[in-house]
């Protein structure tokens, strides 16, 4: 019976032998017609290179059998979305990645001073074989996988906390009094990490290189232009970056093409007059009373002077002066934040405020200085998102998750510093639900109450592994279709 098998075997294998040989003949023929004129009189030699080369027609034809044979599917893309989300959500992936999770969780820390944060990424990398770059603006780590050649594209998380306490009763609440992971960056490292490990394991269908940025300071320190001063975009042809959303089911998603995030900035003024008696106003420079006005005058840039259709925001939300009833105090100091969608209109706003601030003190008398801490605290611009990044992601995600998960938003007048990359290189930013499915409301990002569902880590980590794979593949086809054309017209 065995003998039987072997020899049926032996006769396919011929069989597809002799079909393929059959297959060259006609391309034989044609070289034989071609070669003959240079042959002649050489009969007994010329056979030899015509046997060689059918011989290496024969191998290339296997090579090509045996390339559809590998771990690509039949129409040449690499392992589908979902194959890669089954990874993830397998019970050793998700337990590990909500493990690192928790972890940070417990130890958050602020904006460059990510030191253990940053310390257990290298430690994650390093298992994973994976090579990094280290320290990037204090405490970024950029890690580097596939084949080290272009394309390059980029996945980017942020590591920082915010100084908040913790009001959530749990297992793994901040063990750090007044600092708390209350924006998610905790996760968002967590899946980062996830898709380095997804990355890791499906290596060989990594056509190009994929960059893994972790960034410090995205808290309003605007770590990512630090990031890039210090060359964490060289090479890269685009990046995708996520914000978990405590608002919507874990596992949807949702974004937009263009505009989705505005440009902001934060100003404080301090308005001086002179302090008195508060019975005898006369002998004295009221500042509240000029504050009072400058605050009025500052909404009416919106309302009188904006167009209606360029959503823009300026917010007076500090202001404080005086201590007593009976005392008018010698200055007041007014802040808040501006927001808008162009950059125009940003810097317009910006000099609308200073004028406004400074004008409106002077008619009650009294002396204003605006400070915009472009230093300490950069401008973030808007967040644009690129028109073909976004049908990238749609397809890819739609693929992932079906398409009644991916979601279009309207723009947000919140503000992320992603966008500092954006202003360099083509990116798409996003957000993924870590709600509750039974509609328990979780606390909204930035609440002492922010809690996250983390069946939605897995999620992350796929998209981004797919965003990244599917990307690498898409560019290396249109490249080799630029050759080939251009093949053609030489
Ligand atoms: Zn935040
Ligand atoms: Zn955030």
């Amino acid at each position: 019976m065995q003998a039987a098998l072997a020899v049926l075997i032996l006769l396919q294998k011929l069989g597809s032998l002799l079909g393929r040989f059959l297959h060259l003949l006609p391309i034989l023929a044609s070289l034989e017609g071609k070669k003959k004129p240079l042959l002649l009189g050489k009969k007994k030699t010329m056979d030899i290179p015509r046997w060689v080369f059918l011989v290496f027609l024969l191998d290339l034809s296997c090579t090509t059998c045996l390339s559809s044979d590998s771990s690509l599917s039949s129409n040449g893309s690499p392992a589908s979305p979902q194959k890669l989300l089954d990874f993830a959500k397998s019970r050793d992936f998700s337990e590990w990645m909500i493990g690192i999770r928790r972890k940070i969780h417990e130890n958050p820390e602020l904006g460059y001073e990510e030191f253990e944060t940053s310390k257990l990424i290298r430690s994650e990398l390093d298992k994973m074989g994976i090579r990094y770059k280290h320290p990037l603006a204090i405490t970024g780590v950029v890690g580097f996988i596939g084949t080290g050649k272009p394309p390059f594209v980029a996945l980017r998380a942020d590591m920082d906390a915010l100084l908040l306490q913790e009001m959530v009763e749990w297992e793994h609440k901040s063990k750090v009094p007044g600092k708390m992971h209350a924006c998610g960056h905790d996760a968002h490292v967590a899946m980062l990490l996830g898709a380095a490990k997804i990355l890791r394991e499906h290596q060989e269908e990594i056509r190009g290189t994929v960059v893994l940025v972790f960034q410090p300071a995205e808290e309003g320190g605007g770590g990512a232009k630090k990031m890039i001063a210090a060359g964490a975009l060289e090479n890269v042809d685009a990046i995708f970056g996520l914000h978990v959303a405590p608002h919507l089911p874990a596992s949807v998603v949702t974004s937009r093409p263009g505009p989705l995030l505005a440009g902001s900035g934060f100003f404080e003024a301090v308005i001086s007059g002179k302090g008195g008696h508060a019975a005898i106003p006369h002998h004295s420079i009221d500042p509240i009373l000029a504050a009072s006005n400058v605050v009025v005058s500052l909404q009416h840039l919106i309302s009188r002077e904006a167009d209606p259709l360029d959503s823009q925001v300026v917010t007076v939300a500090k202001f404080q002066g005086g201590g007593a009833y009976n005392v008018i105090p010698d200055s007041v100091t007014i802040g808040g934040t501006f927001r808008a969608f162009s950059k125009e209109s940003f810097m317009h706003l910006k000099q609308r405020i200073e004028e406004v601030v400074t004008g409106q003190a002077a008619v009650q008398r009294c002396h204003a200085t605006v400070h915009f801490f472009s230093e300490e605290k950069p401008f973030f611009p808007p967040t644009i998102n690129d028109e073909s990044l976004h049908d990238h992601f749609k397809k890819v995600a739609s693929e992932l998750l079906g398409l009644p998960k991916v979601n279009d938003m309207q723009p947000l007048m919140g503000s992320e510093d992603f966008s500092f990359y954006q202003e360099v290189i083509p990116g798409y930013f996003f957000f993924l639900g870590v709600g509750d499915d039974r509609g328990d409301r979780n606390g909204s990002v930035h609440s002492p109450y922010f809690k996250i569902n983390e069946d939605g880590l897995p999620y992350g980590s796929a998209l981004h592994a797919s965003l990244a794979i599917r990307y690498l593949l898409d560019q290396q086809q249109k490249f080799l279709s630029v050759k080939g054309e251009r093949r053609d017209e030489l």
